[in-house]
């Protein structure tokens, strides 16, 4: 049985749109899992240490039979791969792969919660969500578009394709 899961993802270091598309493909190649669509680029300025780049920010949808924890693992040896280093709390990064939906799982150990629960503060995952699915809603039944319009601003600006620069 497979499940609807949605990806964020950021990065503001070493080409942040080329991270992004890199783990887009590799997202994609996952075992036992399908990519369903992809959002478009946004740039955003970041949350916490003002004195970093913006970042650039997408989402993605994905059709996976991975367990939670067993796709945790993928995102983070995918970010192992992009030369993450953990600087500082809300730090540059060349990438962060967050898990924002894992169908209408609810889960929170010392890993992993789910829905991200950073998630209704952060226009930069909120706007890609809508992009993919206009009318998501949290397994609450909370609609992604209601948190998206009373969300934080945080100057989100459209990248065009083909290149996102
Ligand atoms: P943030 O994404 O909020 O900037 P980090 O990427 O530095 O923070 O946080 C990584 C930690 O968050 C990991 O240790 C991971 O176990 C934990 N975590 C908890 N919930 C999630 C989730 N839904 N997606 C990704 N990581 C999560
Ligand atoms: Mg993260």
């Amino acid at each position: 049985m497979k499940t609807d899961v949605f990806i964020g993802l950021g990065s503001n270091l070493q080409e942040p749109s080329a991270q992004l598309a890199g783990a887009v493909a590799e997202l994609a190649a996952l075992p036992d899992t399908t990519l369903i669509a992809q959002s478009p680029f946004y740039t955003s300025s970041p949350v916490g240490p003002q004195d970093q780049p913006d970042f650039v920010n997408g989402a993605v949808w994905l059709s996976t039979g991975l367990d939670p924890h067993a796709l945790l693992d993928q995102l983070q040896a995918i970010e192992q791969a992009h030369g993450r280093e953990r600087f500082s709390h809300w730090g540059p990064r060349t990438l962060d792969l967050d898990l924002l939906i894992f169908g209408n799982h609810v889960l929170d150990d010392d890993r992993l919660s789910v829905p991200h629960c950073e998630l209704p503060n952060r226009d930069f995952a909120l706007q890609p969500l809508l992009d993919l699915k206009p009318d998501l809603t949290l397994p609450n039944g909370t609609a992604v578009a209601a948190l998206r319009a009373q969300c934080p601003d945080n100057r989100l600006r459209r990248l065009l394709p083909p290149d996102y620069s």
